[in-house]
């Protein structure tokens, strides 16, 4: 069987999160400090910060950026429900927009959507692609609102010439599994405003005026005030000295990634009736998915393909989920109609591809979807 996915995970990272335990110091301490540091300099932004997951990262997000209950942040449907969840915690109103033939937010669709009451737009870099961050910013800056990334599949991916973290105020991504690279579960955000770094540390460990490193290395007995009302949302080290690990080895694992997606592309080009991933000029995705779209007139159907796919012993998902529809939020959404979202999402398809994938895997997924659908 070929799975979907599988994280690139090995004795190093055994070894660094072993040390960690060993060490002692188990939580929010120098290993965080480390990978957020190596972080920052891996995106290019000014500060990083590590939280327990993206979906933490875009609550936190959403609290320093002043979303409040009531208001209204534009992001699409089709995406993983974290999107638009993190708009509900804090009581907002996630209005949806349609997306574009790269599953990325579609401008004149979300521009239409702008109303008195709109605060931000949320930017999702669907399954590694960059959405178009620059036409947006101008949107943002014309309307007034702030712009916040939802970067949880594009860590590693870049935007004319600088990594996916470099470019806004709030950017949030995520470890878990599923993604590039991997700290179990885990998340982390990029800001270049001190102002969000320092609240966004803050709220992420109770919004404690004293943290642990300040407090074990003070000397003396130091108490620590509350300042608000926060969260736990600690990364741990042993997460940490993982990430270190992956951070690492993660432009390797985007180059064989991309080896792997520019193989399929040459090879499923001549397919008729179907829509293959494609990068713009300035853009660079990491293939966190590859996502084939089977349009009108395609051999046979999605879910028919799927069903094949798998009698041949090959894992798929289908494409990415519409909000929604989702039973979550069905009711609020009655009568809301995004056609070009749930056409992509009913009719596209998830194919295996993750680093070290086996040639012979690769050529048998090729000869496999090649004798479906030619
Ligand atoms: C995976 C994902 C998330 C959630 O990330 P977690 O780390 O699991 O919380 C949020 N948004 C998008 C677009 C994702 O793909």
């Amino acid at each position: 069987m070929i799975p979907i996915a599988k994280p690139y995970l090995t004795k190093d990272e055994a070894q660094s999160a072993y040390d960690t335990i060993l060490s002692g110091w188990v939580t929010q301490g120098p290993r965080v400090q480390e990978f957020e540091e190596k972080f920052a300099a891996y995106t290019g932004a000014k500060y990083a910060v590590a939280v327990s997951n993206c979906t933490t990262a875009l609550h936190l997000a959403m609290i320093v950026a002043g979303v409040k209950e009531g208001d209204e942040v534009i992001c699409p449907s089709m995406s993983y429900v974290a999107s638009a969840n993190c708009i509900k915690y804090v009581s907002a109103i996630p209005v949806f927009a349609e997306v574009n033939d790269q599953y990325n937010l579609d401008i004149n669709d979300v521009e239409k959507r702008i109303t008195s009451k709109t605060k931000a737009i949320l930017l999702v870099h669907q399954i590694g692609m960059p959405a178009d961050i620059d036409a947006f910013r101008t949107l943002c800056d014309k309307h007034k609102l702030l712009l916040i990334e939802d970067a949880a599949c594009a860590i590693g991916s870049a935007y004319k010439n600088k990594k996916i973290g470099y470019h806004s105020d709030l950017v949030c991504f995520s470890f878990h599994p599923r993604k590039v690279i991997t700290t179990g579960d885990g998340g982390m955000i990029t800001t270049t405003r001190e102002d969000f770094y320092k609240r966004i540390k803050l709220l992420r460990q109770h919004a404690m005026s004293v943290n642990d490193r300040e407090r074990h290395t003070a000397g003396k007995i130091i108490f620590e005030d509350h300042l608000e009302v926060g969260y736990n949302y600690r990364m741990t080290d042993f997460q940490a000295a993982v990430g270190i690990k992956q951070l690492e080895k993660l432009d390797f694992i985007i180059s064989e990634r991309r080896k792997i997606a520019a193989k399929y592309n040459e090879a499923f080009k001549a397919i008729p009736n179907i829509q293959l991933p494609y990068e713009k000029e300035g853009y660079f995705t990491n293939y966190q998915s590859y996502v084939i779209l089977l349009k009108q007139g395609a051999k046979i159907d999605r879910n028919a393909f799927m069903e094949q796919m798998l009698e041949k012993g090959i894992s798929t998902r289908r494409g990415i989920m519409t909000a929604h529809r989702e039973t979550a939020y069905k009711n609020e959404c009655k009568g809301l109609s995004l056609p070009q979202s749930e056409y992509y999402s009913d009719n596209s398809v998830v194919l295996p591809l993750y680093y070290p994938m086996q040639e012979e895997d690769v050529n048998s997924l090729i000869n496999a979807v090649k004798a479906l659908l030619i």
